[in-house]
C-alpha cells in the first residue's frame, strides 16, 4: 500500500546544495550537488536544475527544502520562507519558499536543515521508527533538529539548541568563537571554532588532540540538556567535525553518562549508551533525503507514504 508520488529535495546549505529527485533513497531518480554562491546566482541555478528535472523526469508533486536559516517558519508572517537575520554575506532577507512556489506551482515544504536532517535520519536512518528523537550536527556551526512527537520543536520560532550555555571545560578560559554568545555551545565546538583555536582545520588534527576533551566536554553537556529537556528515545550525531570520528563517540558518550551520573531512569539511558548517541544512517544524505520528507510534509493528502521499501507502511 505504498502510494508513491515523485518529489524533490534540496538541501541548501552554507556551503553547497544537494539537490535530488525521486520518492526516497532507494527510488533516487536524479541527484546534483552545486556551490552556494550568492543567492541571485545559487536559487537561479537550483530552478534551472529542477526545470530541466521536470522536462525529463515529469513535474515533482512538490518540493521540500532544507535550509540553513535562521529562517522565517511563521505562516502569518509576510516574510514567511524568507531567510532571515543571518551571517551569511548577501543572503539576509531572502526569499526562499515563495519564489520556487511561484516557479513551480506545487507545494513547498521549508524547514531549517537539521530539522530536515533529523526527519530524513527518522524516516529512513537511525532513528527510523522513533517518535521522539535528535539530530545534532557539528560542522560549519552546531545544530540540534529536536524532533517531539513526530515533528520539530517549533514555538514562536525555530530553536537553536547549538547556542546555549554551558559550564567551561576546568581551567579552558579561552573566549570562544560564536559572534553572539562567545563561549556557547557552537562557540566552543564548530568546525570555525576549533580552527580559530588551535589554527588549523577540524578534519586535520589527531584524535589525541588535547582541543577533543573541550569538545566532548561541550557536545556533552549539550546532550545532557537535550535528555533532561525533551528525553529523546536516541540521539544521532552527525556533521564533518564528529560524525564519522569514531573513537570520540565513545568520549561523547562517556561525557554524557558522567554528566547525568545516572539522575533520570529509562532503558535507553541505562543499557548502556552504544545505541544511544549513534552516528547518521543516511552519511551525507540526511540532509536532502529530509529535503524529500519535508515535500511528502507538503503534500495536500496526509495519507500518501512515500517510498520505504520492505515495510508494509
Ligand atoms: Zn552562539
Amino acid at each position: 500500500m505504498t502510494a508513491t508520488k515523485l518529489l524533490a529535495g534540496v538541501e541548501l546549505g552554507g556551503t553547497k546544495c544537494v539537490c535530488v529527485l525521486g520518492t526516497g533513497p532507494d527510488d533516487i531518480r536524479a541527484h546534483e550537488r552545486l556551490p552556494t554562491r550568492e543567492p541571485i546566482h545559487t536559487l537561479a541555478e537550483i530552478e534551472t536544475l529542477l526545470s530541466r528535472w521536470a522536462d525529463e523526469f515529469g513535474l515533482p508533486a512538490a518540493l521540500g527544502i532544507a535550509s540553513f536559516g535562521p529562517l522565517d517558519l511563521d505562516r502569518t508572517s509576510p516574510t514567511y520562507g524568507y531567510i532571515t537575520a543571518t551571517t551569511k554575506p548577501d543572503w539576509s532577507g531572502t526569499r526562499v519558499a515563495g519564489r520556487f512556489a511561484d516557479r513551480f506551482g506545487i507545494p513547498i515544504g521549508l524547514n531549517t536543515d537539521v530539522n530536515g536532517a533529523a526527519l530524513g535520519e527518522g524516516r529512513w536512518g537511525a532513528a527510523r521508527g522513533l517518535h521522539d528523537f535528535a539530530y545534532v550536527t557539528v560542522g560549519t556551526g552546531v545544530g540540534v533538529g529536536l524532533i517531539v512527537d513526530g515533528k520539530p520543536i517549533f514555538g514562536c520560532t525555530h530553536t537553536e539548541m547549538g547556542h546555549i550555555r554551558i559550564t567551561r571545560y576546568p581551567g579552558d578560559a579561552w573566549a570562544g568563537a560564536c559572534s553572539f554568545h562567545s563561549d556557547c555551545v557552537e562557540g566552543l565546538a564548530s568546525g570555525p571554532a576549533i580552527q580559530a583555536r588551535v589554527g588549523a582545520a577540524a578534519e586535520t588534527l589527531p584524535d589525541g588532540h588535547p582541543v577533543w576533551d573541550t569538545v566532548v566536554h561541550a557536545l556533552g553537556q549539550l546532550l545532557h540538556a537535550m535528555v533532561v529537556t525533551t528525553a529523546p528515545q536516541r540521539i544521532v550525531v552527525g556533521g564533518g567535525v564528529v560524525g564519522s570520528r569514531t573513537a570520540l563517540f565513545e568520549r561523547i558518550r562517556a561525557e554524557l553518562a558522567k554528566s547525568l551520573n545516572g539522575y533520570l531512569r529509562a532503558d535507553e539511558l541505562e543499557k548502556g549508551l552504544a545505541a544511544y548517541v549513534v552516528p547518521p544512517a543516511l552519511g551525507a544524505m540526511s540532509g536532502s533525503y529530509g529535503a524529500l520528507v519535508l515535500a511528502a510534509e507538503a503534500l495536500p493528502t496526509e495519507n500518501v507514504i512515500i517510498g520505504v521499501t520492505g515495510e508494509s507502511g
